[in-house]
């Protein structure tokens, strides 16, 4: 057996044990012990180094490789492309408008690109959205794991059939490669008729993208709003609208769709303490995606409620369309800056929720020679750092610095 030893000022080792929405505490003078990127060994550097021999020393924060729970990585070649500011319906009507004008084989390249940038930011899992399972060989090239989720979407029962059809035989020409899954989601409330987002709900695992905006509410009470309008414009009949009583999107996906464990509710802005309370009880994961929702909407989710009421949390950078980059450093950054009473040690967990995409070998650094998590450092440049969360997310993070890979992630949780 031939271990590598690597010693820092400072080991994060991710994940905690028991509390998954906690952070392990940071190892001053830690060390870990490598077998081929399995870890052996986490601990004081002594006591790895007296057990297994002397390391190499880096001067970095050592860490589990990180997740993003949420991106369209089919969009890349859209960024900067779509002004934000004025809320989600008029953003969508800008981007229906735009993503015609796509040049052959842009859309691809960006990928290629966009897959790069996800290892460079410290990326080894990823929650996925694709229409067209073009990101699923991107992805796997650039050896990142976890799911795609395959979006079906129909204002009414008639054009969800065929897009459905059309998806599933999609899935049929492009088998899901190594280290990812691919699973049938619905996008939102708005966008599918009640039947179907309900069938498509109670079906099993999956993700939906969920009071992103308050027009989701308007929509869910009367059926009106923007989101009225743009149904009434596509020919669809009333009686294919969702109605929920009290006008609330979480009430739909939870009450009536059975939202669970099983799925992840990607953004959660719009929410009152009834729909906090829903989200808790259900147990789904709920994704924030704060640069994302800044840009769109100029708002961001509620996060002390949400931590407050027990709420698993992951985080996710949505597309390069509404966010500068695919780095989910960047968006804790972001709620630190704007949540300063939430600590960075309580906003790292968020970014190593690999069971919240089907890798829960990512996120943490766990001795036993289980699969390879992946290992990253954060060069430290000779700085003396008291608090390694806060000097990742507030140096490191927001200077947008590339990780060094000390050891990749395996494909498979098995
Ligand atoms: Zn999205």
């Amino acid at each position: 057996v031939t271990l590598r030893v690597i010693s820092a000022p400072w080991v994060l080792p991710g994940r905690h044990p028991e509390r998954p929405g906690e952070a392990a505490p940071a190892i001053a003078d830690g060390a870990v012990a490598l077998d081929e990127g399995k870890v052996v060994a986490v601990g004081p550097r002594e006591a790895i180094e007296r057990r297994h021999g002397p390391g190499e020393r880096l001067d970095a924060v050592l860490l589990p490789a990180l997740v993003d729970a949420h991106l369209h990585l089919e969009l890349s070649h859209m960024k900067g492309r779509v002004a934000g500011g004025a809320g989600l319906p008029t953003w969508i009507g800008l981007f229906v408008a735009t993503r015609p004008g796509t040049r052959p084989g842009e859309a691809e390249q960006a990928m290629v690109a966009a897959a790069a940038e996800l290892r460079a930011a410290g990326v080894a899992a990823v929650g996925d959205v694709s229409n067209t399972l073009a990101s699923l060989e991107p992805l796997a090239r650039a050896g990142l794991c976890g799911t795609v989720y395959h979006e079906v979407l129909g204002f009414t029962r008639d054009r969800f059939a065929r897009y459905r059809e059309a998806a599933r035989a999609e899935r049929g020409v492009r088998p899901a490669p190594r280290g990812l899954r691919v699973l049938e989601s619905p996008h939102a409330v708005y966008s599918t008729n009640r039947e179907d987002l309900w069938s498509l709900l109670r079906a099993g695992p999956g993700s939906i993208h969920l009071a992103e905006h308050p027009a989701e509410r308007e929509f869910c009470r009367d059926g009106g709003g923007p989101f009225g309008h743009m149904y009434s414009a596509l020919g669809a009949a009333e009686i294919e609208r969702l109605r929920v009583q009290g006008g609330s999107p979480v009430v739909a996906a939870v009450e009536v769709g059975g939202l669970g464990p099983h799925h992840l509710a990607v953004h959660c802005v719009d929410l009152d303490d009834r729909d906090l309370e829903l989200l808790a009880r259900c147990g789904a994961t709920v994704v924030l995606c704060p640069r994302s929702n800044q840009y769109i909407s100029q708002l961001l989710p509620p996060l002390p409620r949400l931590l407050a009421a027990g709420v698993p949390l992951a985080v996710g950078t949505d597309s390069l369309a509404s966010c500068p980059s695919l780095a989910p450093l960047a968006d804790l950054a972001a709620l630190r800056r704007e949540f300063p009473e939430i600590s960075a040690a309580r906003l790292l967990p968020l970014a190593w929720n690999g069971a919240a995409v089907g890798a829960p070998h990512v996120g943490r650094l766990a001795p036993g020679l289980g699969p390879a998590p992946g290992v990253l450092a954060a060069p430290l440049d000779g700085a003396r750092v008291e608090d390694p969360f806060e000097h990742l997310l507030s140096a490191f993070g927001v200077r947008a610095r590339p990780f060094t890979w000390l050891a990749p992630n395996a494909l498979e949780p098995r």
